[in-house]
């Protein structure tokens, strides 16, 4: 089966080897060395320098985001939401979940934001202490313009956590030169490692500032995470050991490659399939300046119900993905994320014509 959709991705057979690996005990120092050779290697692929460190946590990347939301706020403070997408949502509902405080400015579906909308947020409401954005709002396939939300977020001293679960890795951007205060990513989206771990990346100085803010979950709690991996250098908690063991090996793929080699490798595959897609009459969910390297909305052919479409694909060997919420049975979802390749994206068009012309509606149901 090849996997279009954003996560879990196919990986590379020398990630999936390492889970065989002898058996480790997470007490004994190779495991130290195999957690902190990790975090480092998480910290480069951030773009952050010796400045900055990471932690990873066992669990998806929801994870790492609720750690973040529900332990770097304090009490007198607030978070600003900027929602464009599902996963914009999902950090106010988690605030809520919480009872951090947060306003959030919502654009809607596939809405960009104007970053000058932060700036007047900002000079409005001097509580707001942290803002928080989705970089790839995978709900859409929206790239969202982190540069000048960071430039702005740090001119007004504000905290920017950022949910770059499907995008660190296939997007260009770092947390030094995008400001980034708290960046949360994930192991098995574009780094291409198994599920299970994610990980957050943030200066020094902002993890030794969380000691003095009293957490509000006790497994999530971001300080005693930190203060046992970077000051015990072990995990609190029995951590997935043979994922790490996985994670390293993607890491180190990741990093031979270059984040830079990897984001050209993506956005040449969907460069090839939205030439695909066009050529094939289908329309797309966003303009070409708001599209991200790794997911592509597309509307569903007038006609076409999401779940034959799937079916058919999935006998082809192709797992394609729904649209969430709102956009459901409007959108699917294609992502080129993982080990997919230039022939995988050609026999897929090739299987996606065959369900076209055999559907009732055919080509002419896509109004082009
Ligand atoms: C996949 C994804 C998540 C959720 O990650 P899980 O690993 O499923 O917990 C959150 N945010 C974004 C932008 C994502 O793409």
């Amino acid at each position: 089966m090849v996997l279009m959709n954003p996560g879990p991705v196919m990986v590379d057979e020398r990630v999936r080897a390492a889970l065989t690996r002898p058996d480790m005990c997470h007490r004994e120092a190779e495991f130290s060395a195999l957690m902190t050779a990790v975090r480092e290697k998480v910290t480069r692929v951030c773009g952050g320098g010796p400045e900055y460190s990471s932690i990873v946590i066992t669990g998806s990347g929801t994870a790492s985001l609720e750690a973040v939301i529900s332990s770097v706020i304090p009490s007198g403070g607030r978070l600003l939401v900027l929602d464009n997408g599902h996963y914009g949502e999902r950090l106010a509902a988690i605030a809520g979940r919480h009872r951090v405080p947060c306003v959030s400015i919502e654009r809607g579906w596939s809405h960009p934001f104007d970053p000058a909308q932060l700036e007047r947020a900002l000079q409005a409401d001097p509580q707001i202490t942290h803002v928080a954005v989705v970089h790839h709002e995978t709900s859409t396939g929206m790239l969202n313009p982190l540069h000048a939300i960071g430039e702005i977020a740090a001119r007004h001293g504000r905290w920017l956590i950022v949910d770059a679960i499907s995008s660190v890795g296939g997007e260009i951007f770092g947390v030094c030169e995008d400001n980034v205060a708290w960046c949360i990513g994930t192991a098995n989206k574009c780094i291409e490692g198994i599920a299970g771990l994610s990980f957050v990346t943030a200066p020094k100085k902002n993890w030794e500032a969380l000691k003095a803010i009293p957490a509000r979950t006790y497994y999530l709690d971001l300080w005693k995470l930190y203060a046992a991996q970077e000051h015990q250098n072990a995990p609190p908690f029995t951590p997935a050991v043979q994922a790490f063991f996985a994670f390293d090996v993607a890491l180190d793929l990741m990093l031979e490659e270059g984040v830079g080699a990897r984001h050209q490798r993506y956005a040449a595959l969907a460069a090839q399939l939205r030439a695909g897609l066009d050529a094939a009459g289908f329309e797309l969910l966003l303009p070409a300046e708001h599209r991200s390297n790794t997911l592509t909305a597309i509307y569903l052919p007038e006609g076409m119900n999401y779940s034959s479409l799937h079916d058919r694909l999935r006998e082809a060997g192709f797992a394609i993905y729904a649209g969430q919420d709102a956009l459901k049975n409007r959108v699917f979802r294609l992502a080129n994320m993982g080990q997919i390749t230039a022939a995988d994206i050609g026999r897929f068009l090739d299987a996606l014509g065959r369900v076209l012309a055999s559907s009732a509606g055919g080509r002419a149901g896509l109004g082009k």
